[in-house]
């Protein structure tokens, strides 16, 4: 599904919100689902006419399941370089756990993370905060996981990953803190999000919003950071 032009939702991937962005030297492959997804993903190329071989990155918003378990089978099958920040590298090399996954409170979805054999894969470009891919700026967002990033276009549009998720209605809300690594970080990320100005926000859960997004998040996050860290903790936000 087309967001807006040269910016497409894979349609079909499981749970969570995968992009095909298109940029002067290649497409992007923002996320990759849960393993076992690619063929569906691949199909989505197809179904746009785009080759695989001119996908350029696979750019990974942060290293949980939902977002990385494709990674190394669309590397295979495209080319496209895998990029992510560098503080999440030991969990996309198998070096470290799915850390998140231990937070979670229903344990028929820990058991359905464990049953989906993850294949490990080694990074080709570290996202360091502040660079520029293929005309994205990096930014580092950390709080959900350690090396969470979004991709930000001044004034157009970012990617969030899951630094905020919204609604299939399009309301945006924190990401649920059973699954922030560091609620601190999480939300001086959403503030540092919040004082950005962009039209669209992609986010990996939820509907993407198409206009005037900035100031929507910018309500929300002014909501839920209007009361001490401590009160939030109690009151099951932040
Ligand atoms: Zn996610």
């Amino acid at each position: 599904m087309e967001i807006v032009p040269g910016i497409h939702k894979i349609d079909a991937t499981l749970g969570v919100n995968c992009y095909l962005i298109s940029t002067e030297i290649g497409w992007l492959i923002v996320d990759t689902g849960l393993p076992g997804q690619e063929k569906k993903i691949l199909h989505n190329l197809q179904k746009l006419d785009i080759k695989p071989s001119s996908v350029a990155f696979i750019v990974l918003t942060h290293a949980d399941l939902d977002h990385i378990g494709c990674a190394r089978a669309l590397k295979k099958a495209t080319g496209g370089k895998i990029a992510i920040h560098p503080s999440d590298v030991p969990v996309l090399t198998g070096k470290q756990p799915f850390k998140t996954i231990n937070n979670f409170v229903k344990p028929a979805v820990k058991l359905m993370f464990y049953l989906l054999r993850y294949q490990p894969v080694e990074p080709d470009i570290l996202l360091e905060d502040g660079i520029k891919l293929s005309g994205w700026q990096v930014l580092h967002t950390p709080g959900h996981t350690p090396g969470s990033v979004c991709l930000f276009q001044p004034g157009k549009s970012i990617v969030v990953g899951d630094a905020l998720r919204t609604s299939w209605q399009g309301h945006p809300r924190p990401i649920s803190r059973r699954i922030c690594l560091d609620l601190a970080q999480a939300r001086q990320s959403l503030i540092n999000i919040a004082a950005l100005n962009y039209e669209v926000l992609l986010p990996g859960h939820g509907a993407p919003l198409v206009n005037e997004a900035s100031l929507i998040i910018r309500s929300m996050v002014k909501r839920v950071t209007a009361k001490p860290l401590s009160t939030r903790k109690i009151l099951g936000i932040y």
